[in-house]
């Protein structure tokens, strides 16, 4: 059943999420929101409470920290999603993974499509499922179709650990979580994750948890 809250018209929704200022609250897993597509962006709120909103993402992005937030994970049923990452990782793990830097950047209505066959697997992990990891194999490069904060257009090739952001934050919005395209298997705690699995690949996590790589 909706609350009163979920029942408001979105931007006023948004209105009281930012009163208080600073980070937003994260929504774990087990909500809805999370599991429902968001409506595409299409004006719902006006360009200073998209800016404010937006800048709030951000704000709450840096806070967790994390390297994407999309807008369900604040509770925001809409297409929206904000993207950094600084990749400051040994020069080992920069190269077994893609993981180059990644400036803020902000996707309105994203969508994506493979670019080739390969894939690449790796451990992820999301700010709304807290406290553990696993191994997803995902597209190796994708076409991003977008707009940005101000409607221009975007459309590029993206690939490496960028690719793999724009997918996990991209899938939010149609109500898919990484654990959804997870080697089960995989799962760990973000301990035994840093205790045990930091190679710069997953192929030492797969022998002794049993599972496969693509
Ligand atoms: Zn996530």
């Amino acid at each position: 059943m909706a609350s009163p809250l979920e029942r408001m018209p979105l931007a006023e929704r948004v209105e009281q999420l930012l009163a208080p200022g600073g980070p937003l609250p994260i929504v774990a897993a087990g909500d809805p929101v999370l599991r429902n597509a968001a409506e595409p962006f299409d004006g719902q709120l006006d360009p200073a409470l998209l800016a404010r909103f937006v800048e709030a993402l951000r704000v709450t992005m840096r806070a967790a920290p994390g390297v994407g937030l999309a807008a369900p994970q604040v509770g925001v049923p809409l297409r929206i999603a904000v993207v950094e990452d600084p990749a400051t990782v040994p020069d080992e793990v920069r190269l077994a993974r893609g993981r180059v830097p990644l400036p803020f950047r902000v996707l309105v209505n994203p969508s994506y499509e493979p670019v080739g066959t390969a894939r690449a697997a790796f451990f992820e992990g999301c700010l709304s499922v807290p406290g553990w990891q696993a191994v997803v194999a995902r597209h190796a490069g994708v076409r991003l179709r977008a707009s940005d904060e101000h409607g221009h257009a975007v459309d590029e090739p993206v690939s490496g650990w960028p690719a793999r952001i724009v997918q996990h934050e991209t899938d939010h919005l149609d109500g898919t979580l990484y654990l959804d395209r997870a080697e089960l298997r995989s799962l760990s705690s973000n301990e035994a994750a840093a205790q045990r699995w930091a190679q710069p690949t997953p192929a030492k996590a797969a022998q002794a948890l049993g599972f496969t790589l693509p």
